[in-house]
């Protein structure tokens, strides 16, 4: 027998056709350089993607090649998630945070056809120019100014487009839609390929009413850079369910979010935890010393990942009536693999129950098989305890890289993906990241997980941020160093965050031996602890032990 079911390919045109056809009323909002607010409906939008992908075939566009942006969260940069695999080609999304050499590797790694950049990125393009030679430099006058000479004008390209003579090119739903580098924050960057399919079905799995929730009311603000892992795929997601989007532009500084937030009140905003730190931080501040500034939009849904969330970022959000959910995932798997949310086991579960498992990686969702890797090859049994490296399997997960194949250490022989990240993952099926491999701290013997210490000195009152690296230390192989900022005006000695640590369950064995006071913490490309960098600073000096 077989199933009666058309074969119709998955594909993200249906996606755009949906959002141009039934609701192109609804709006996207993006801040301008200056600040200013410009606002398209999804109608106008919708002309604007199909006038970009025929602008592109008129250019010469063939299938499969790929169009780099070096683009903001902006309507333009949404016009590229949908125009580019529209005309047959491939978004390839550069990160702006990267070092120019590593944009100019990136870039011809990809081997890069057209390059669509934001005016004000322009500076930026100059320094990579010569590492990569783009056939053509298409700039969207982000800020209003003339484009200059020598560069193709994204504006002019869509005026002298014809959107509704544009006849979308075929495909099959595994050809390539957008390919994105790793950050490199453990290693030199590679290439991962996301399909049509791929793509639809993790905007599905994702859109789920425990993870995004997307509703067609919703307005959604991604902090999340549309230049790494697709903003999560949060663009995708709204497009199909016509969902109004506000863009911050450049202006990430909690300030301007929080300005933001109260021009266009956001119902689900999405940011990585070292942004939402600032942010609260900033709000709180802000309580006391100039009240009645901001207000946090009420009831607003949070999405916080890329990096662990600790319980007391969490607890501080909620004070304000706004609950985070924690997502766990990586460039290699679209990125969603794991949502934390209150699961019906939790139904009865205390509050503290509730943000002990908020501050967890939480569940695998659907589709994504994930197992737990222990040192001698077994799986790790599911009892909360036993860590194993995360492996994970699925149709939105990558099984090699572009142009690197499928290298042991990052594919196992039976095609499971290795993430790298240890975890432990309990009866109810939560899955809690203890470290990156590279992370751990083995001390005698014994791991030390520098994610709970971390989690455990940003709960003190007066810490802001914290990060544990591992130091070489004679005796014992490894040993915990913690780097604190504190917040302005508060400090604690070593003697006081260690008694705050025993109080937090670790043992004596377990507390850093060396405490830095910092400014900052040296943040990655995508806004996470660079631990590399710390590691590069402090791990030389073997710890000198203080009392
Ligand atoms: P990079 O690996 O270069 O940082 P990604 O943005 O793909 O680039 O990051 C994926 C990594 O981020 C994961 O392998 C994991 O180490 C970390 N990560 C993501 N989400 C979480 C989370 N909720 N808790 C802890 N670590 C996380």
């Amino acid at each position: 027998m077989q199933a009666t079911m058309m074969q119709v390919p998955l594909s993200l045109n249906h996606l755009l056709e949906r959002a141009g056809t039934l609701f192109r009323d609804n709006t996207l909002v993006s801040r301008r350089p200056d600040k200013s607010l410009v606002t398209h409906t999804y109608g106008q939008w919708y002309r604007r993607t199909r006038a970009l992908a025929s602008a592109l075939q008129r250019l010469g566009l063939k299938k499969g090649d790929r169009v780099a942006t070096l683009c903001w969260n902006h309507h333009a940069h949404l016009e590229c998630y949908f125009g580019i695999p529209a005309a047959g080609g491939v978004m390839h999304t550069l990160n702006l945070r990267l070092s120019p050499d590593e944009i100019g590797f990136i870039a011809s790694d990809a081997a890069d056809r057209f390059l669509i950049v934001d005016d004000v990125l322009l500076p930026l393009y100059r320094q990579f120019a010569d590492a990569h030679r783009f056939e053509r430099v298409i700039v969207f006058p982000f800020s209003g100014a003339p484009v200059p000479e020598g560069f193709d004008d994204y504006e002019a390209l869509l005026a002298a487009a014809d959107p509704d003579g544009f006849v979308y090119a075929p495909h099959a739903e595994d050809d390539p839609v957008a390919m994105c580098y790793t950050s490199g924050t453990t290693g030199r960057s590679k290439g991962v390929v996301y399909s049509h399919r791929s793509t639809v079905l993790h905007t599905l799995v994702a859109s789920l009413a425990d993870y995004w929730g997307l509703k067609g009311t919703d307005v959604v603000l991604p902090v999340t850079p549309m230049f790494h892992a697709n903003s999560w795929g949060i663009p995708y997601g709204c497009v199909m369910m016509g969902v109004k989007m506000v863009f911050p532009g450049p202006h990430l500084h909690p300030d301007d979010l929080l300005d933001l937030m109260q021009l266009e009140p956001p119902t689900l905003a999405l940011g990585v935890p070292t942004i939402w730190l600032t942010l609260i931080q900033t709000y709180e501040r802000a309580l006391t010393e100039q009240p009645g500034r901001w207000k946090l939009p009420a009831g607003m849904r949070s999405l916080v990942g890329g990096a662990a969330v600790p319980e007391s970022l969490i607890r501080a959000f909620a004070r304000h009536g706004i609950w985070i959910l924690q997502g766990w995932g990586m460039t290699e798997t679209s990125p969603v693999c794991t949502i934390s949310y209150p699961t019906a086991s939790l139904k009865d579960a205390s509050e503290d129950e509730r943000f002990r498992r908020a501050a967890m990686a939480g569940v695998p969702v659907p589709l994504v098989e994930l197992r737990l890797r222990t040192d001698d090859g077994t799986d790790a049994p599911h009892d909360g305890q036993t860590m194993g490296e995360i492996q994970v399997r699925g149709p939105f997960i990558t099984g090699s890289y572009h142009g690197a194949g499928s290298p042991p250490d990052k594919f196992t022989a039976d095609g499971w993906l290795r993430t790298g990240d240890v975890a432990t993952m309990d009866v109810l099926g939560f899955v809690r990241i203890t470290d990156r491999t590279k992370d751990l701290i083995k001390s005698g013997g014994e791991w030390i997980s520098s994610v709970d210490l971390e989690n455990a000195l940003m709960a003190h009152p007066a810490v802001a941020e914290a990060a544990v690296i591992a130091v070489p230390d004679e005796k014992w192989g490894e040993r915990p160093l913690a780097c604190v900022v504190f917040k302005p005006g508060q400090s604690a000695d070593a003697r006081a965050l260690g008694e705050h640590l025993l109080a937090h369950g670790f043992a004596k064995w377990q507390l850093p031996d060396r405490i830095e006071v910092i400014d900052a913490i040296p943040r990655t490309s995508t806004g996470k602890f660079y631990k590399l960098e710390l590691r590069r600073r402090y791990a030389a000096t073997p710890s000198a032990r203080q009392p």
